[in-house]
């Protein structure tokens, strides 16, 4: 068993550069739970579902092969032998797997995939119910979250530094009906595990919440 960190949050928090950026520090790797969930929708949306329907997920989802490697030290998602990582990061994509995520044979289809990664490697995971359903036992757990004006605001930021055309009460409202979605579905829904820490990040840079993290990992092999 290798060791575990797993960090939960709600959409736009920092997970995922926190967790990267910890992993690097710790030479353990990073698993992204968020873009196995990403590359099932992208299946889905290529197979003509349309999310309304979940007995059409249920089937269809069947049919999807998804597993990961990695790439100077970078998580690649591969369908089946197509690399489709930088297909992943867009918003249809993203609502699609908020939409697709709460289907649970979708969950039970990646299930084992990240549970086996964990066994076999000290790994940093991030996503939603790392810490409350897939490793119960982990040997840290972190809840990072931030108020939705700070997650709307970054979001913002990110997608104008692009120069994406953005608007922040819609960034605002889609990041609401994430949390909505994420926090009241019935399987495995977001909540912070009873052992996890809270990490709130609204008032916190990245440098400071990847150091407190890495204290709290610290304290926890010393004691
Ligand atoms: O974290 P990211 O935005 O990439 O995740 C995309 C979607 O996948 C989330 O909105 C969430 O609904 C879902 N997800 C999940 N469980 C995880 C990771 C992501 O339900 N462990």
């Amino acid at each position: 068993m290798g060791c575990n960190i797993a960090i939960d949050g709600p959409a736009g928090a920092g997970k995922s550069t926190i967790a990267r950026k910890v992993a690097k520090e710790l030479s353990f790797i990073y698993v992204d739970t968020g873009a196995m969930y990403r590359a099932m929708a992208y299946y889905l949306l290529k197979n003509h579902v349309t999310g309304e329907d979940s007995k059409e997920i249920e089937e269809k989802c069947q049919g999807a092969e998804i597993s990961i490697c990695y790439e100077n030290g970078e998580q690649q998602v591969l369908l089946g032998e197509e690399n489709v990582t930088s297909y992943l990061r867009t918003e249809e994509v993203g609502k699609m797997a908020s939409v697709s995520s709460a289907n649970g044979k979708v969950r039970e289809k990646l299930l084992s995939l990240q549970r086996n990664l964990a066994a076999q490697n000290n790994v940093v995971m991030d996503g939603r119910d790392i810490g409350t359903t897939i490793l119960p036992n982990a040997d840290v757990k972190i809840y990072l979250t931030a108020s939705a004006d700070t997650r709307a605001q970054r979001r913002y930021q990110e997608l104008t530094q692009k120069g994406e055309s953005c608007d922040l009460e819609e960034i605002k409202r889609d990041i609401i009906a994430r949390d909505e979605r994420d926090m009241n579905r019935e399987v495995s829904p977001l909540k912070q595990a009873e052992d996890a820490v809270l990490v709130d990040s609204s008032c916190m840079g990245i440098e400071e919440v990847t150091e407190e993290i890495i204290r709290i990992y610290r304290e926890k092999v010393r004691s």
